[in-house]
């Protein structure tokens, strides 16, 4: 990766994490749950509100370090609007980005900005905390409804 590329990927980052998107609660939500990573100390509650199969919205809340809020921040933004189906097949191509690097990602055009999360990889101890709010995602879409933990 170039220096351009990466210094560019670390802005998105830092501005998700300074003003993140969709940082509220939603009141009518369908579902919710509670993510944390111990480890690092992230926790956070993942909203959605599910309409015919479509995350009509999706917004978290909580504390954590900068690239947890980022990659959860990120995820709100791409994931907002489009199809539950659509979300775990961006879950996938975004999990075997964090735990196997860019090259095994599968659709990996298709992340658009969340590639800026494709260097995490290279630094196990952060990928619990970009994989959080994804954790909390699937969670929620598979309706286990169970307290998220990375550990
Ligand atoms: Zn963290």
């Amino acid at each position: 990766m170039s220096n351009d590329l990466r210094g560019l990927y670390q802005e998105v980052i830092i501005d998700h994490s300074k003003q993140p998107r969709n940082f509220r609660r939603i009141d009518d939500a369908t579902r919710s749950v509670e993510a944390v990573n111990p480890l690092c100390g992230d926790q956070i509650t993942l909203y959605v509100k599910l309409v015919d199969g479509r995350i009509e919205d999706i917004a978290f809340e909580g504390a954590g370090c900068a690239i947890s809020k980022a990659s959860t921040s990120l995820m709100t933004t791409e994931l907002k609007g489009t199809t539950e189906e659509h979300a775990l097949e961006v879950f996938g191509s975004v999990h075997a980005m964090l735990t196997e690097g860019p090259n095994h990602a599968d659709h990996v055009d298709e992340l658009g900005k969340l590639a800026v999360l494709s260097g995490v990889w290279e630094f196990p101890a952060r990928v619990k905390c970009a994989s959080l709010g994804w954790h909390a995602l699937k969670s929620l879409l598979e309706a286990s409804g169970e307290t998220v933990s990375t550990e």
